[in-house]
């Protein structure tokens, strides 16, 4: 074994790879990251934790980013990503719509100021009150998922009324991060298949409803996809029905509705989807395929949810244990799956990162773990964070934004982080943590 001597002076610690972070992440001292020039550590002095930062200008951001890349397109927000009335003011004032998918998202937004016109309502299995509600505040449209909906919708809308609608279409693509969270192929619950003719009959019914006035095709094929050829098939296939409807209505129909799924980054040097790129494919895709079937180009409606806010947050902890069995090392922190379902789920892993204090301790490798009772509570099971590190320590958790609080559970009675948002070195509260008041409220009976 050789030994190196000593640098008389320590070589520069690497540049931190902020890569994953919200574009207004620094270092200004080593240890010390600042979001939108507000430091991290003193979001958790003054909010406790755990707790989530939101980035305001990097939501706004890549909201402007999807209307720039995709012109001509509207660009509707999937509110189950996350959901607040601040999230709903930027989405309005940027001038994207709403994907909803319940009466309660519904209800958040146009009492939040949304307009309805712009709110598409989805769901496989939506309730009398979901359908109720959405005829009531005039969304602009409903996203028809099964046969049955088609009389119940007709009926609800009256005689006299008329609702605008889409049909959700099964394509037959397979894509997306998991098995969960796949949804073009028929061995999932979500839409109609075109390979069963469902999804035709389906088509053939609404046009017969003189209440029902359909605009287009809607499909969505998964989520966190990173490659752009599952969009150009499902534009293919749409493509395909499209021509089929014509050839057999003689309608033109003038929408097409993509869905979302963008894949993004949770760890450096993971790819995330290039939105330029699909917004080039995709459109060129459509045209040709269009001109082969003899049909003017449709408006295009595309719906991200997780590439427009999951970049924008930041989840902070504390480590409550640092221990070591066998050969891991484990570090607990005051959250975990009741914030953050996404890892028990589908298995994802983060970057977590020791912030607020600087160390020349030498990288160790370490499960961080959440404080439920559940074995697979786990944020990484292979972060890589100094090896000093002790109870009392705080971690951050980069691309936070989408599918953790929107998701998140009453588990062990832990209660629900707040969500703090920053912009020019200002913080402030969006949501306030949930208190065990809060929690036992509900609980009427003995
Ligand atoms: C979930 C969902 C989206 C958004 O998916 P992301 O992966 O967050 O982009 C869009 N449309 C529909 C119908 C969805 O179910």
């Amino acid at each position: 074994m050789t030994t190196l001597p000593r640098p008389a002076h320590p070589a520069p610690a690497a540049p931190p790879d902020l890569t994953v972070w919200p574009a207004s992440t620094e270092e200004p001292r080593p240890g010390s990251l600042t979001v939108a020039g507000v430091p991290l550590q003193e979001i958790a002095e003054r909010f406790g934790t755990p707790a989530y930062v939101l980035d305001e200008d990097e939501v706004r951001t890549r909201c402007r980013t999807y209307l720039s890349a995709f012109p001509d397109t509207e660009v509707l927000y999937a509110a189950k990503a996350f959901l607040c009335r601040a999230m709903i003011r930027w989405i309005d004032e940027e001038g994207l719509g709403l994907d909803v998918c319940s009466a309660g998202e519904l209800e958040l937004a146009v009492t939040g100021g949304f307009p309805p016109h712009r709110i598409v309502l989805h769901g496989n299995a939506k309730s009398p009150q979901d359908l109720a509600l959405a005829l009531r505040l005039g969304v602009g449209r409903i996203v028809i998922d099964s046969p049955s909906e088609i009389a119940r919708l007709a009926a609800a809308v009256g005689p006299a009324g008329r609702q605008r609608v889409m049909v959700r279409v099964v394509p037959g693509v397979s894509a997306g991060g998991h098995d969960k969270i796949r949804t073009g192929t028929e061995d999932q619950k979500f839409g109609l298949s075109i390979r069963d003719g469902h999804a035709q009959h389906a088509i053939t019914r609404v046009l017969g409803q003189k209440q029902l006035e359909l605009t287009g095709l809607h499909c969505h094929v998964g989520s966190q996809i990173t490659d752009v050829r599952p969009y150009l098939a499902a534009v293919r296939r749409m493509v395909g029905l499209m021509a089929a409807v014509h050839r057999r209505h003689g309608v033109v129909l003038p929408e097409l509705d993509l869905g979302g799924g963008h894949g993004i980054a949770y760890r450096p040097g993971e790819q995330a989807l290039d939105i330029t790129e699909l917004s080039r494919a995709v459109r060129a895709e459509l045209a040709s395929a269009c001109a082969t079937a003899g049909l003017p180009v449709p408006r295009l409606i595309i719906e991200p949810g997780r590439a427009l806010v999951g970049p924008a947050g930041v989840a902070l902890y504390h480590v409550l244990a640092v221990k070591h069995t066998g050969d891991r090392v484990f570090v607990a922190v005051d959250g975990g799956m009741s914030d953050n379902p996404r890892p028990a789920l589908y298995g994802v892993r983060y970057a977590p990162r020791l912030i607020g204090r600087a160390t020349e301790a030498p990288a160790a490798r370490m499960t961080v773990v959440g404080r439920h009772c559940e074995a697979g509570d786990i944020l990484s099971p292979d972060a890589t964070l100094p090896s000093d590190l002790r109870p009392g320590d705080l971690l951050a958790v980069p691309v936070a934004g989408a599918y953790h609080l929107s998701m998140a559970s009453a588990y062990n009675l832990v209660g629900r982080p707040p969500v703090v948002a920053v912009r020019e070195g200002r913080a402030r509260l969006l949501v306030r943590r949930e208190s065990l008041a809060d929690l036992t409220a509900r609980d009427v009976g003995v």
